[in-house]
């Protein structure tokens, strides 16, 4: 049992904390730098201060046990303790990008601290008063890092930032507890406190729970990521072509039992070379997305817009009737002709499109069978002179 007594001392405790703490630190930083690219990095990087701030708080504390000790040590590590708390409440608060206003809770939280300060510099370190200062600082941080956690609102990561929102109120009703023992106890010392043993292994427990959840959200978000990345156009921020084509498959196939059809719109801008060689490159680029504000301002929600190649666009219609996909053609058309695009350089230029669309019948049994004839019927609105609408026959 000597061995229990062992582990359960305040040293090993403190030790404990102090390397689990460096230890996610060190996790974080390795996850800041190797994915620099990632949005909402400036939370990984304050998760890393957070639990840096608390690695060296608690070995500060620990330092004693080596006979190292000077005056405000203690409170030295404790305030380092706070400024691990204060990092990890506005890390959560940039990561879940909650409004600033929620960090309100950081002014009584300096008020405390600055008390906390001037009275260990006018009386000495008395632990009663550090215990119960420090203690209602960090259980108003922890709570309101809990409640930050509990806002999430991305589904996918909710689950895990509602567990550690759970985690973060039992550790604050830990500190509650011991504030209480020790409000309780005017002539109360260190040795007697049974409170701290347990403070010690709940915060153990709490970093032991937090680290693998933060990671978990990260894991999540980059995910999210990684499909945004492989489903969207970067320049125009539709879908790309890969989402269009399996839209599409599914479409076909889930038509096929009901005997209904798909309508599928090939769309492709006028000279748009002339353009490029007229105004620039960049001129293009603002051209496309210019283009396609307009044809998105004018499909509904279900319909499906995707730019499948430079100046190439596609949508899948939700409704399918012949006569309903030409109107929804011709109201694209007419939208783009009279749209006036105004240059970055302040120049100003009209262009068309022109579309030919496939209302998938009996003969277009297959996806790419759709999409050829629809290709064909563009083929022909070009050669009609542009700027037109040419269905499939
Ligand atoms: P048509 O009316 O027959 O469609 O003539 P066009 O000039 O539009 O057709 P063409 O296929 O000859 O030219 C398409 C041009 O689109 C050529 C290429 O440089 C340009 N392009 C392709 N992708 C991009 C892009 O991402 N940005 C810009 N600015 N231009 C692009
Ligand atoms: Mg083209
Ligand atoms: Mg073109």
């Amino acid at each position: 049992m000597e061995w229990i007594a062992g582990l359960m001392h305040a040293g090993t405790l403190l030790l404990v904390n102090a390397l689990l703490a460096a230890l996610s630190s060190a996790l974080f930083f390795a996850l800041y730098v190797g994915h620099s690219r990632v949005k909402r990095l400036r939370g990984v990087l304050l998760w890393a201060l957070s639990y840096a701030a608390f690695a060296i708080g608690f070995g500060m504390l620990f330092l004693p046990a080596f006979q190292v000790d000077f005056p405000g040590l203690g409170l030295l590590g404790n305030l380092l303790i706070d400024a691990g708390a204060v990092l990890a409440l506005l890390a959560v608060n940039v990561y879940l990008e909650l409004p600033r206003r929620k960090l309100w809770v950081l002014f009584p939280v300096v008020v405390i601290a600055l008390a906390e300060t001037a009275l260990v510099l006018a009386e000495g370190e008395n632990l009663r008063h550090m215990v119960i200062l420090g203690g209602a600082l960090t259980s108003l941080l922890t709570v309101a890092t809990g409640v930050a956690f509990w806002q999430c609102t991305d589904e996918a990561q909710r689950p895990v930032a509602r567990l550690a929102a759970v985690f973060h109120f039992l550790w604050a009703a830990m500190l509650l507890v011991r504030m209480a023992w020790w409000i309780g106890q005017p002539a109360g010392f260190a040795g007697q406190d049974p409170t701290s043993t347990f403070g010690l292994l709940s915060r153990i427990l709490l970093t032991w729970v937090i680290t693998p959840s933060l990671l978990w959200m990260l894991t999540r978000q980059l995910d999210a990521e990684l499909i945004l990345h492989a489903s969207q156009d970067p320049l125009t921020g539709v879908a790309n072509r890969r989402v269009m084509w399996n839209e599409g498959q599914q479409r076909i196939a889930a038509s096929h039992p009901r005997g209904a059809s798909v309508a599928a719109l090939m769309i492709d801008v006028d000279h748009f070379k002339s353009i490029n060689d007229r105004w620039g490159h960049d001129a293009g680029d603002h051209v496309l997305v210019t283009i396609t504000a307009t044809l998105r301002r004018h499909i509904r929600e279900k319909d499906v817009l995707a730019r499948v190649g430079g100046e190439e666009f596609m949508v899948l219609l939700h409704q399918a009737e012949a006569s309903a996909t030409n109107e929804a053609a011709e109201r694209l058309r007419q939208a783009v002709e009279k749209d006036t695009i105004i240059l970055p350089s302040g120049a100003v230029l009209r262009c068309t499109i022109s579309i030919g669309y496939c209302v998938s019948t009996r003969r277009e049994q297959t996806w790419r069978e759709v999409v050829i004839a629809a290709d064909q019927a563009l083929y022909a609105a070009k050669q009609a002179g542009r700027n037109r609408v040419v269905g499939s026959q």
